[in-house]
């Protein structure tokens, strides 16, 4: 299993390029799926040309807008795959057999129906699927979130039991931060599921959050590597594999999320349930909660959210205001979130400690902070996020590989 993304084959020079990669490992004897993104950044302008004529596109339509993306770098794909001699045929993820539920936009894999792509491999073509889309239970084209062709890459290794699931990208692999902020970043060897999944929730988006769930839950080795210079790169294994036994794997961020903060509100039971029910039948995905300490009998309660899903819980906040007796809300899109995440952070005190004491030197406010046992969140000024990101990669020396062994 191969899977391409974006920038991979960004243009005809990088699918040729990549066709050859795939040929080669063909006749060096295997079967070979691949999974491809839309080629560079058509996804983004195909979401921008929605926006153009509409305020608010229709979910099924947008699928079905953004599902051409992809089918057009599989028929290139296919097409620059024939032209050095193999045999090759583009599935969309519909004909691959991706069943999905009916969410647009969010849609989960609820089936993955492989056998025409195994009849395919049997016949000795190279199969070429198109990411990130599916058809739902209604027989509707769906999408997988962004990101979402490493998910197809994933359940299709899992489905079709493939030794290993590649995910080409445009890094060497997995690093310590995103080595666009951290110019001396060290790439990681080996990684643990569950290092990879909070390093994909909180903001690492080198692999999409449910395709590191989906190889957890299925043992799909995941290996993530640059179809640039084709190196080896970050494995994504069991913990008992995962030799590298580092204190702190890696630092994190994000600023796709917005902060809502509502004020005085009355501190008695039921409060939380009705404001957070009321922001769910809305479908607004809440992240980090916390309440403050009451006084006086009221208390302020603060929240994140995606941006995507600002506007509609701004309609929900207006109402529960009355609702509930607020006497206000505030929204807040500067924000970002930088987080610390390692296994060893399990039987080692005081991370948490030195994470605040290096924010404080560097004059960092922490508005909210959340804490799982591998990892450490703290929500700042979206301003503030790429000076707490170096620095905390640096005050944890994880640059170093031997001062991040525990
Ligand atoms: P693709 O188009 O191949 O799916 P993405 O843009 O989705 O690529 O993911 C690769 C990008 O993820 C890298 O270019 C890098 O900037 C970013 N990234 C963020 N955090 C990390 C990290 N810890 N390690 C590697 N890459 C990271
Ligand atoms: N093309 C989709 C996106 O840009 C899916 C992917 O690349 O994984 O999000
Ligand atoms: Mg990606």
């Amino acid at each position: 299993m191969q899977k391409y993304g974006g920038t991979s084959v960004a243009d005809p020079d990088r699918i040729k390029a990549v066709a050859e990669h795939i040929v080669a490992t063909r006749r060096a004897g295997n079967d070979v799926v691949v999974v491809v993104s839309a080629m560079g950044k058509t996804t983004d302008e195909l979401e921008a040309l929605a926006h153009q004529v509409s305020s608010a596109p229709a979910a099924r339509e947008m699928d079905m807008l953004l599902t051409s993306g992809e089918r057009i770098s599989i028929a290139l794909l296919c097409m620059a795959i024939i032209d050095c001699g193999e045999h090759a045929v583009s599935y969309t993820g519909s004909q691959a057999g991706i069943v999905t539920d009916t969410t647009h936009r969010k849609a989960k894999i609820v089936d993955v129906r492989a056998e025409r792509l195994r009849d395919a491999l049997d016949g000795g073509a190279v199969v070429v699927v198109a990411g990130f889309q599916g058809v739902s239970t209604e027989s509707d084209v769906t999408t997988l979130g962004r990101g979402g062709s490493d998910t197809t890459a994933v359940a299709l290794a899992a489905a079709l039991q493939a030794e290993s699931c590649e995910i080409y990208t445009d890094v060497t692999g997995v690093f310590t931060a995103d080595p666009r902020l951290v110019p001396d970043a060290r790439r990681l060897d080996r990684l643990s599921y569950e290092e990879m999944l909070d390093m994909a929730a909180t903001g690492s988006r080198v692999l999409a959050l449910r395709s590191v769930e989906f190889a957890r839950n299925h043992g799909v080795r995941v290996h993530v590597r640059s179809s640039f210079t084709w190196e080896p790169g970050t494995w994504v294994v069991e913990e008992d594999e995962a030799m590298e036994q580092a204190i702190i794997s890696g630092v994190t961020h994000d600023t796709s999320e917005a902060k809502i903060t509502l004020s005085h509100v009355p501190d008695r039971p039921g409060v939380a349930a009705k404001v957070f029910r009321a922001l769910a039948d809305e479908a607004v995905n809440v992240d980090m909660i916390v309440q403050n300490v009451s006084m006086a009998d009221h208390t302020d309660i603060s929240f994140t959210l995606p941006k995507e899903d600002l506007s509609r819980a701004k309609k929900v906040m207006e109402q529960l205001v009355e609702d509930v007796g607020a006497s206000g809300f505030t929204p807040d899109e500067g924000i970002g979130r930088v987080s610390l995440v390692g296994a060893g952070m399990k039987t080692h005190p005081g991370v948490a400690a030195t994470m605040f004491e290096v924010l404080a030197h560097e004059g960092v406010n922490i508005e909210m902070i959340s804490t799982s046992s591998i990892r450490i969140s703290c929500v700042v000024q979206e301003a503030d996020v790429e000076k707490a990101v170096r620095a905390l990669h640096a005050a944890f020396e994880l640059d170093q590989p031997s001062k991040a062994q525990a």
